[in-house]
């Protein structure tokens, strides 16, 4: 089955009725910089809430883009210091993150790689798989194996399934773990041959990227309770967002939406200084105050670990206590 066609120009958007005509000039150098990518369905959702909503926010382009502060970098969670081979950085010992594609569905506004996700971006081929299952194989250190990109959930299940397959294979590999916005944001891709792909006999954890309650619409609630019904243990991931969710009132639905749909909430990022990024930025101490509030008011289940990666720094770090 094939997923329904994305928006990929901004004419695409344009005749969506996502951008008004006359920005197309100024939002040019915009998508000549940064990737765009948006599901059909994601389409419909953001034309519906609006140009001025939180799900226009996460995924339109922006002229605030062009700017770029001084302090933003391109590599800003340092991935490329910890890589001993092309697709995998091993920065904490008993874990590596695996990035088998560098493409995604759709094309976060602040994603913290903006500058190596895109659709021009190969995947690894077969050479560079080998020797990443190579490294992982001879390092018995390493327990858990972490799917990142890009996202690998646009593979096909066949090639999923193959790279679950020969993870497993690996007798010190404990723990498989996905990061993803597919079964979220274009919930169509998770065919049942994808969920049978997840289902092995060791645990593959999916962790959903979603930042935003709105982003839950009636087939993202179907595609997560099928994953849920399989077997699949969920958890979440977020960036905390200033326009989107650093308000307590959508994080806390935010946080709720997670916990009704069988996802934990894992984690919130405080966002990354990845270029052209600042206008989603907020400080650490309203990071801070947002999770205390959040912490006083919602159930257990609902409250994530609030972490910082910095690219030089000891990776991340929760810091929802004032000690960084
Ligand atoms: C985030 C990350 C991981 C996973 O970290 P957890 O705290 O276990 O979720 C692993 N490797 C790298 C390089 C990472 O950035
Ligand atoms: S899905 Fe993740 S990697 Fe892809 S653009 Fe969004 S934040 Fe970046």
């Amino acid at each position: 089955m094939t997923a329904p066609p994305s928006l990929r120009s901004l004419t695409d958007l344009a005749e969506a009725g996502l951008i008004a005509p006359e920005r197309l000039a100024e939002l040019a150098p915009v998508v000549a910089r940064y990737a765009l990518a948006i599901p059909a369905g994601l389409a419909q959702a953001i034309a519906e809430a609006g140009p001025d909503s939180a799900l226009a926010r996460q995924f339109v382009p922006s002229a605030a883009e062009l700017t770029t502060l001084p302090e933003e970098i391109t590599d800003p969670i340092g991935d490329h210091a910890h890589s001993p081979v092309k697709g995998l950085v091993h920065r904490y010992p008993d874990r590596v993150l695996l990035k088998p594609v560098h493409a995604c569905p759709v094309y976060c506004r602040f994603c913290f790689r903006r500058e190596h996700v895109g659709p021009g971006g190969e995947s690894l081929s077969e050479a560079e798989m080998a020797r990443v299952l190579a490294y992982i194989g001879d390092h018995r250190e390493i327990w858990e194996v972490v799917l990142s990109g890009g996202d690998p959930m646009i593979l096909s299940a066949r090639r999923l399934d193959a790279l679950l397959g020969a993870l497993e294979a690996i007798p010190h590999i404990g723990s498989l773990r996905i990061h993803s916005r597919v079964p979220v944001l274009d919930p169509a891709r998770i065919t049942p041959a994808v969920i049978a792909a997840l289902r092995r006999s060791k645990p593959v954890w999916l962790v959903i990227h979603a930042n935003h309650p709105d982003e839950f619409t009636a087939a993202a609630r179907a595609c997560v309770a099928s994953l849920a019904d399989a077997g699949v243990p969920l958890l979440s991931q977020s960036v905390l967002l200033k326009g989107v969710n650093d308000d307590l009132a959508t994080l806390t639905r935010l946080m709720r939406t997670f916990v009704a749909n069988r996802i934990k909430p894992y984690y919130l990022h405080q966002t990354d200084m990845a270029p052209g990024t600042a206008h989603f930025r907020t400080s650490l101490d309203e990071g801070r105050a947002l999770v205390a509030a959040l912490r006083a008011t919602a159930s257990g289940l609902c409250q994530p670990t609030y972490v910082l990666d910095a690219p030089d720094g000891p990776g991340k770090r929760p810091i929802d206590v004032a000690w960084g």
